[in-house]
């Protein structure tokens, strides 16, 4: 009887650990961190940067434990056919691109093996941004890249002929740059309305992320997608929890 009771605690428990609580699919029960960095470096005193150093140990961590990078193309087949995900799988992603994306993280990645998904804001490319040539190279070496709109706003507070310039112009830019479709978007600040959902699947995007926090699950709405918040300063064994979603990312 003891060893009934206890068995059920376990299951219990190891049950909390899961959030997603789905029906079998090709998502992971615990459902797939989306990892959401900015700029790897020290340069600013602010919490989205994460210093190089802390960066490497990340990967060198997520390597180490058998995590697969996987693609905004992996997943949304994932989520609505059923195509199955490697084990372990991670999605990295960097927002706004920064310089420090080519120069400090995409060595990094390659180090280890992985494949991450750039969110480029098309009106800053060059200067002290990444630029077109490097953006070519991480496309070439199979990288992702998605659109993160022309200049940054809060499209939520944008009229519909703007937001419609936001998310139409910044994907012709990048398809003509590149020459690749681009098929993947990143809303700015999070912020969004029924407008900007509409004019995403208009403009011919498939998938779509936000800055809520929290893990892709079987069901979540493929244009709102949660990610898991990358900062600065913190320890392996937090990064341990979020990654594996037994802590502070679980919805
Ligand atoms: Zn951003």
């Amino acid at each position: 009887m003891k060893k009934t009771v206890s068995l059920i605690l376990t299951l219990v428990m190891l049950a909390s650990f899961s959030p997603c609580m789905a029906e079998p699919s090709a998502v992971p029960d615990a459902g797939v961190p989306v990892l959401m960095y900015h700029s790897i470096s020290s340069k600013y005193d602010r919490s989205f940067c994460v210093p190089a150093q802390q960066f490497d140990s990340e990967m060198r961590y997520l390597r180490e434990h058998d995590y697969h990078s996987v693609s905004p193309a992996e997943l949304y087949a994932a989520l609505t056919d059923g195509t199955p995900l490697p084990e372990n799988p991670v999605l990295i992603t960097f927002d706004d691109g920064f310089g420090d994306n080519y120069k400090t993280a995409w060595p990094i990645l390659k180090k280890y093996g992985f494949r991450a998904t750039f969110f480029i804001v098309t009106n800053e490319v060059g200067d002290y941004s990444i630029d077109w040539p490097q953006l070519r190279e991480l496309a070439d070496a199979g990288n992702t890249i998605g659109s993160h709109t022309v200049h940054h706003r809060d499209l939520s507070t944008l009229s519909p002929g703007q937001q419609k310039s936001e998310i139409f112009d910044s994907k012709a830019t990048l398809e003509k740059q590149l020459d690749i479709p681009i098929t993947t978007f990143c809303i700015p600040y999070g912020k969004y309305n029924k407008t900007t959902l509409t004019l995403l699947r208009e403009a011919g995007y498939t998938i779509s992320f936000t800055t809520t926090e929290g893990r892709v699950c079987a069901g979540d709405d493929i244009f709102t997608l949660h990610r898991v918040h990358m900062i600065g300063g913190t320890s392996l064994e937090s990064f341990s929890s979020m990654v594996s979603g037994r802590e502070k990312s679980a919805k």
